[in-house]
């Protein structure tokens, strides 16, 4: 094995897992390096957030998955830094030459230069956000049944979510379902079916990366659940207990942040030209320009395709980059000429609670029930490994027939108020 050469992972998300699989037997050393020890199913993440999945549901060990490719080796470690002139990264401890390089270290939001307000406003990326805004959301109704001053308890009953694309509509959408089904009945002093779920989206409608109709069938759908969805609205504060949009002043004690995106910080280290959102330009061949054998794929990296337009963030287009980045270095380290990327678009989807979703397939607009099963289909299907797939659709099975979400409202204890 020694003496084969040598590729580099960073990344054990959609795109740098499916670039080690592809790599799985073939005659290179491979190292994944990632800061966390497990991949994560991200699109299920809101579930864990409204206490719909457990989050081991949604994650798989990476030395697991990867078990049986012998020549892939899995390290956990933070790369800090990236040298492509010397073929060079640097560890959290140490560093790591390679041949050919693969980074898929994913992206984040943006708080379009407020970062002040991630502390108010917590982002969901990872299982520890999912799980910390649990916490907030079922400590806000816990608050609130002790609370005696009635604006304060308003403001604990009121939750908003900034952000109008798939994942602020999923989540709104969650929320309500728990406000008005879930814990419905569990609490005496308040009644939450009359707590506030408000959807804030700064562009003309929410799911804008969806056809018109559908955007309007999913806010209708939304509506219809009790959620406030105010589009074409901004906004301009956030502090631990207030949203501010414009001149208005929301009071809000749970305010969650889904909008914007910005590249993993990683990117800035590579000394190229990022675009707006810290993304890093690609080649056709998805490789960095100027280093034909390092290569960006997925959330970090911009890849216009042949009509201009960028493909957006999304787990298939990270797959589908992490099989042709694979394929590539291995063309690269060969003397081969390299492969152009194309996209091949299967859908896109987004629910928006208790059996209702819209979704694009092959051209075909879906929306409601026959959307929500074509999601859930997609999305065990693309669950990794086989005990999450079917473990997952027994507990969304119970959940959908009884409302309940059992032990997964538990949470921490009472640390003061707030967040
Ligand atoms: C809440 C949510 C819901 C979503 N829903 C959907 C959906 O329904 N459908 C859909 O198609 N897409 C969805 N997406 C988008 C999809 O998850 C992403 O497009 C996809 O994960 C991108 O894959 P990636 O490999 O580029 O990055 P990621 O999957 O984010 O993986 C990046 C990996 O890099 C690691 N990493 C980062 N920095 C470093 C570093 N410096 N050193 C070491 N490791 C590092 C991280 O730990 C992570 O494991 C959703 C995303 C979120 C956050």
């Amino acid at each position: 094995m020694a003496g084969l050469p040598h590729v580099v992972v960073v990344g054990g998300g959609f795109g740098g897992l499916y670039a080690a699989r592809a790599l799985a037997g073939r005659p290179v050393r491979v190292t994944l390096l990632d800061r966390r020890n497990h991949h994560l199913f991200q699109p299920l993440l809101y579930q864990v957030a409204t206490a719909a999945l457990n989050a081991s549901d949604i994650a798989a060990p990476l030395r697991s998955v990867l078990r049986r490719a012998k020549n892939v080796t899995v390290l956990l470690a933070e790369v800090e830094k990236v040298n492509l002139a010397e073929r060079r990264l640097t560890l959290d401890r140490g560093e790591l030459g390679y041949d050919a390089l693969i980074l898929a270290v994913g992206a984040g939001h943006s708080y379009f230069g407020h970062e002040d307000w991630e502390v108010f406003a917590p982002s969901l990326k990872s299982l520890e956000d999912a799980l910390e805004i649990r916490r907030r959301i079922l400590l806000a109704y816990e608050y609130a049944e002790r609370e005696l001053d009635a604006a304060e308890q308003r403001a604990l009953l009121t939750f908003v979510v900034v952000g109008g694309g798939p994942t602020g509509v999923e989540l709104a959408g969650a929320l309500a379902e728990i406000a008005r089904q879930t814990i419905a009945r569990d609490f005496r002093t308040i009644d939450p079916t009359r707590a506030r779920v408000i959807l804030v989206e700064g562009g003309k409608r929410v799911l804008a990366s969806f056809p018109e109709s559908l955007s309007r069938s999913a806010q209708k759908s939304l509506e219809r659940i009790g959620v406030e969805v105010r589009t074409g609205t901004t906004v301009t504060g956030v502090t631990a207990d207030a949203v501010w949009l414009g001149g208005e002043q929301i009071r809000a004690r749970t305010v969650l942040w889904a909008a914007g995106v910005a590249a993993a910080p990683l990117a800035r280290t590579l000394g190229v030209t990022l675009d707006r959102s810290g993304r890093v330009p690609v080649e056709p061949d998805l490789s960095i320009p100027g280093h034909p054998e390092a290569f960006a794929i997925g959330d970090m990296s911009l890849f216009r395709d042949t009509t201009g337009a960028a493909l957006p963030g999304l787990a298939p287009v990270a797959m589908q980059q992490g099989a042709r980045a694979a394929d590539n270095a291995l063309r690269r380290l060969s003397g081969r000429p390299t492969r152009v990327f194309r996209y091949r678009d299967k859908g896109t989807m987004a629910t928006i609670g208790r059996a209702a979703a819209v979704a694009v397939i092959g051209g075909v607009k879906l929306s409601g029930l026959p959307a929500w099963l074509a999601w859930l289909f997609v999305h065990i299907m693309f669950l990794i490994g086989f005990r999450n797939r079917f473990l997952v659709l027994f507990e969304w099975a119970w959940a959908y027939i009884s409302w309940q979400r059992g032990a997964r409202l538990i949470t921490g204890p009472w640390r003061g108020r707030g967040g």
